[in-house]
């Protein structure tokens, strides 16, 4: 019979050294002494010539590879951290930004002063790595990446949060000691736009968005529309009297929804319906036309209208048709 294979059997690829530094297995020695970063059991460098190499835990534990994985990561990057803002290093990156299209270039580690190793931002939000200024302000977060964390949901939070989000492939090679070549190893998936953050009147948040656009055709005439602007070089802004709105597609997605009509090429038309227990409705429309943006809401009372595809007819096929013109037709049909 053969013996059921036991979890010492599981091969590791990371462990800690005496002194508690992370090491990878191409770098682990004969002879010395390991431990494992989750249970700190020990552990023994297997360096034979029929396996390939790995570290294995001297007696069973419940350890999966992953989670060694991914705490022997967390940890050789909080070590490169520490070191990193102990020698006044700076990360120089450039990105694109995600909320403004544009180039920006940061110093990631300004105003950094704690790294914290395992960060919960709040009780669901979890983050291997947090990078932290002296008032307690998150500058920057890390997550380790692998088949199974961070979740979707996850990375989602921390990209809509006004900051660096770096996400670092679990299978990541040690190679260097600056910030630099860590980042190199991974990539900026979310960062904070200074565009943005330029404009504190500017609304962003997702209920406030709705309260705007709900109130905006709460009196007569019950219907408004307008162009997506750019403002002091921040794109997508939609003006309702003195408030604005910041709505690029990804925003209006996911604060407003609806289905998306591709109605001739290059003309798409977001359609959305918030029904009102009155029977009532309120309408409200996101068009592209080729460069242009444009958003219309429209206001019906209990049993005014249906909703309806919107018409597109021959005048909008013409190569001088705006989304504002579009737009207009749309909520005064
Ligand atoms: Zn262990
Ligand atoms: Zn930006």
């Amino acid at each position: 019979m053969n013996k059921a294979p036991t979890q010492n059997m599981i091969a590791y690829r990371w462990a800690l050294t005496a002194m508690g530094y992370p090491v990878p297995i191409s770098q682990a020695r004969r002879g010395e002494r390991y431990s494992c970063p989750l249970c700190h059991g020990p552990m023994i460098p297997r360096l034979g010539d029929q396996l390939q190499h790995h570290f294995a835990h001297e007696e069973d534990t419940g350890c999966t590879t992953e989670a060694v994985t991914r705490a022997a990561v967390r940890r050789w990057i909080t070590i490169q951290l520490r070191d990193a803002i102990a020698s006044r290093q700076v990360a120089k990156a450039r990105w694109t930004c995600s909320k403004c299209g544009q180039q920006h270039s940061a110093d990631l580690l300004e105003g950094v002063a704690v790294i914290h190793e395992g960060y919960y931002w709040d009780p669901t939000h979890y983050a291997d790595v947090g990078l932290v200024d002296r008032a307690g302000n998150v500058c920057g977060v890390i997550v380790v990446q692998d088949e199974l964390l961070p979740t979707p949901e996850t990375l989602h939070f921390f990209l809509n949060q006004d900051t660096f989000t770096i996400v670092i492939p679990a299978s990541v090679e040690p190679a260097g000691s600056d910030f630099a070549t860590l980042v190199a190893q991974g990539q900026i998936a979310g960062a904070p736009c200074p565009n943005l953050q330029k404009q504190a009147n500017i609304i962003r948040d997702p209920e406030a968005i709705r309260q705007a656009l709900r109130d905006v055709v709460a009196r007569w005439p019950a219907y408004f529309y307008g162009p997506l602007e750019t403002v002091e070089g921040l794109a997508n802004v939609l003006r309702i009297g003195n408030h604005a709105l910041w709505l690029p597609p990804d925003q209006w997605r996911e604060v407003i929804g609806g289905t998306r009509n591709p109605l001739a090429p290059g003309v798409q038309v977001t359609m959305q319906e918030w029904k009102h227990d009155d029977g009532g409705a309120i309408w409200l429309y996101y068009v592209t036309v080729r460069d242009t943006c444009a958003v219309g809401v429209r206001r019906f009372g209990p049993g005014q209208a249906q909703m309806q595809m919107p018409t597109i007819d021959h005048r909008f096929r013409q190569h001088k048709t705006t989304a504002l013109d579009v737009v207009k037709s749309l909520v005064m049909q």
